[in-house]
């Protein structure tokens, strides 16, 4: 028969994901001949046979790569038919110029490995470090690239004889798993108590559960960091790790072993369930059930809860054992505002005092990547912290592009990295705000340049001077361009969902800094990927405090009463109960700053009206976390029943020289109103909610009628709130419009990097 050669190059996900294997066994099932090999620059196939037999194989190459794969690109070329070919074989890894490959993110323990862990015939049998090309570590483990084993940590392990037969067999689930391992030759645990000395215990993961049973907290080395685990059904131990770790109300993502156990906690749909229960594994905000066993100080004052799923070995036997409680918080391992723990030494020493135990293994981290957070909103999955799971994976960019960086914002910051035209947005970096987080950051940036084999020819950041990713970036060679924070949030939508605008962009967030003195964040902006014209916003309010403000609701409940009802709404007699909590001479001095007008910068940002309404209603008055006011707002918005979901406060527009002004005082006058007539507190906040949406849906109507323009784009940390995500969505295509929001980005600072870098691109 007629006889065919050709070379395959895939570029994508297709090292360390059993890519090799795969080709392998299905070139010998066409009885091709030839070989495969990795190289930096993907995956390299050269095949010979009938043409028949190769068209098969490219066509199962495309539709049936392995599971955890993710092919961006196959190019075909044809080559001259060679006598010499008589079999097919895998050859070493070559070097090639330019880093084209891209390196997996985390995956979580496959079901063929569960399976092996909890059989006792299994050589692995309650192996906690085993993995296969299917699953197991991989960003976290990674130095440089290729994906080989010298380039991870598992560079100091030496396979045994068996591991290494494994390793070299084709036609094994485990040829070429880098982290390949077990008991005889692999990472093991150890077991140490609160001052870290160690502890000999037959079974580590025994006496892990049996500690959680008694109440402790007990600091556990995962996968990108150290978590602190503690049972999740018991009041006192969750109350016992709040007080260590000072976090009064912050919600506390539990795992469970399965999802039957997590749906006898939450309400979970099917969509969230998929999400639970794949390979990405990520913490999934899902509705809480009332009256289960699981302590109610998890998450306090909120309907939702973050819930995950075991990932690895170690959770899977961890959950399994027959003392764990049935629910573990597992919070990361930090103080609050720092990075999480990733080394044994450095988490000894930061959690010194925080946990009871230790259960550590010898399995280096080399990058720290947090849990990711997802929930499902507008039908669609969307980001709330990207990292574990998704982290490196790139989004395809519509355009091609000089190499850029992105520095991003302040809080949740991540930096993002454009190579041509993909986008690699770093793992979550945190509160760039302590020189421990300084550190992983620039550290980060380093590492991602030297996995990427690149160097940016462009750089970029917030226009906020004082940022520290600000600072960082003016000291860079590269030419810098700023980029205002908010439209930054737009062009992220606009960059992971190919549009170059001009767009209509409602962005609801925090705040952020910009060219005219006032702090935005309540703004409509018509928009492209290089720059915007603000065409309206919300109404301005005092920040007393400046960006103390933030952290107290109270004051900006005083601030909104100022504005709403003049000086007199601050008298005593006239202030809502809730407000009287508050220390009279507190209260004296922020009345005085906000009559006077003294270090009371104006914001027309929307998280601070959220604040001021969450105050008003004695929700909040002091936040221990940041978008608590929010999440709490929505709560009760969320526990209004149907007849309750009114319009009941008329939107307010104003022009002020072709600016539209949503204005926020009517509103608020309305609502002390309600406040006195005992109108009940879900009923307000839904109505609040509502008042939002109608007025931005007027707002965009406008804007189409004066511009033309009928595609939106939703973005900021607002929409980070299911109610108000769905509800400008839902009203926005009744009305004709497209409407695009962040997915794979997440909607708040996280995703700042990408918009910054969209926005600065060239071409
Ligand atoms: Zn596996
Ligand atoms: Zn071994
Ligand atoms: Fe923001």
């Amino acid at each position: 028969m007629h006889q065919q050669a050709i070379q395959i190059s895939v570029q994508g996900i297709v090292q360390g994901v059993g890519f090799r294997p795969f080709v392998y066994r299905l070139a010998g099932k066409m009885q091709l001949k030839g070989s495969v090999a990795n190289s930096s620059n993907g995956v390299f196939i050269e095949l010979q046979g009938t043409k028949k037999a190769i068209a098969t194989f490219c066509s199962r190459l495309e539709n049936e790569p392995p599971p955890v794969s993710r092919i961006t690109s196959i190019t075909i070329k044809e080559i001259s038919v060679q006598k010499q070919r008589s079999e097919f074989i895998i050859l070493p890894s070559l070097q090639a110029e330019q880093a084209n490959t891209q390196i997996s993110p985390d995956i979580g323990l496959c079901s063929d490995c569960i399976r092996e862990l909890f059989d006792r015939r299994d050589r692995r049998h309650r192996y906690p470090f085993i993995n296969c090309t299917n699953c197991g570590p991989r960003f976290s483990i990674i130095k440089t690239i290729p994906y080989d084993r010298p380039n991870t940590s598992m560079d100091v392990f030496t396979l045994c004889p068996q591991c290494e037969r494994e390793y070299h067999d084709p036609l094994n689930r485990r040829f070429h798993a880098q982290p390949n391992a077990c008991p005889t030759c692999g990472p093991s645990l150890s077991w140490h108590d609160e001052d870290g000395e160690s502890i000999t215990a037959n079974d580590c993961i025994a006496a892990c559960a049996e500690a959680l049973a008694r109440g402790k907290i007990v600091a556990i080395k995962g996968l990108g960091g150290f978590h602190l685990a503690v049972d999740a059904t018991s009041i006192s131990a969750v109350a016992t790790l709040r007080e260590r770790k000072h976090r009064r109300e912050k919600p506390l993502a539990i795992m469970v072993r399965d999802l039957e156990q997590a749906r006898e906690y939450c309400l979970i749909s099917e969509q969230e369930e998929e999400l639970l229960s794949s390979h990405r594994a990520p913490i999934v905000l899902v509705e809480k059930r009332n009256n289960t066993i699981l302590a109610e100080n998890l998450a306090p004052g909120i309907g939702i809860l973050g819930l995950m799923l075991p990932y690895t070995p170690l959770h899977h036997l961890l959950l399994a054992d027959h003392n764990c409680p049935h629910a573990l918080v597992m919070t990361s391992g930090n103080l609050s505002g720092e990075p999480i723990c990733t080394g044994n030494d450095e988490a000894l020493a930061r959690l010194h005092g925080l946990a009871d135990h230790f259960l550590l293994h010898n399995r280096e981290i080399v990058t720290r990547v947090d849990d990711s957070v997802v929930r499902v909103m507008a039908k669609k999955a969307r980001m709330l912290r990207r990292a574990r799971g998704y982290t490196p994976e790139p989004l395809l960019l519509a355009h091609q592009t000089k190499n850029v960086l992105g520095c991003g914002a302040e809080m949740k910051n991540s930096f993002c990295i454009v190579r041509n035209n993909e986008a690699f947005i770093s793992q979550h970096i945190g509160e760039l705000t302590s020189p421990l987080a300084l550190d992983f950051y620039t550290e980060s940036i380093t590492h991602f340049q030297n996995i990427l084999e690149t160097d940016f020819q462009a750089v970029t950041c917030d226009l906020h001077p004082d940022y520290l990713s600000t600072r960082f970036c003016e000291k860079l060679p590269q030419p810098c361009k700023q980029v205002q924070h908010h439209h930054a949030h737009g062009a992220a939508v606009m960059a992971e969902h190919g549009l170059d605008g001009p767009v209509l962009a409602v962005i609801f967030d925090g705040t952020g800094y910009s060219d005219d003195g006032t702090v935005y964040g309540g703004e409509w902006y018509l928009a492209d990927r290089r720059g915007y014209t603000r065409l309206a916003h919300l109404s301005l309010l005092p920040l007393p405090g400046g960006d103390v403000a933030a952290g107290e609701p109270w004051r900006m409940a005083m601030a909104m009463l100022y504005m709403a009802a003049g000086t007199n709404a601050l008298e005593l007699q006239r202030l809502p109960e809730a407000l009287l909590q508050i220390d009279t001479g507190k209260r004296a001095v922020i009345t005085q700053m906000i009559t006077q007008k003294i270090n009371c910068p104006l914001t027309s940002s929307c998280g601070r009206l959220f604040d001021a309404v969450a105050g008003l209603l004695g929700l909040c008055l002091i936040a221990d976390y940041e978008g608590q006011a929010a999440m709490q707002l929505e709560h009760q918005a969320a526990m209004a029943g149907v007849a309750q979901r009114t319009n009941r406060y008329n939107p307010a527009l104003k022009d002020k020289e072709g600016v539209l002004i949503l204005d926020s005082r009517p509103l608020i006058r309305q609502i002390v109103e309600d406040l006195q007539q005992n109108v009940a507190i879900p009923v307000i906040a839904y109505g609040f909610h509502q008042w939002l949406q109608d007025g931005s849906i007027e707002i965009l109507r406008q804007l189409r009628q004066q511009t033309g323009l009928d595609t939106v784009v939703l973005a900021g940390g607002s929409f980070q709130n299911k109610i108000l995500l769905e509800g400008i969505t839902t009203g926005c295509i009744d009305i004709g419009f497209s409407v695009f929001s962040g997915e794979q980005v997440p909607a708040g600072d996280g995703g700042i990097a990408l918009g910054q870098a969209y926005a600065a691109m060239q071409g």
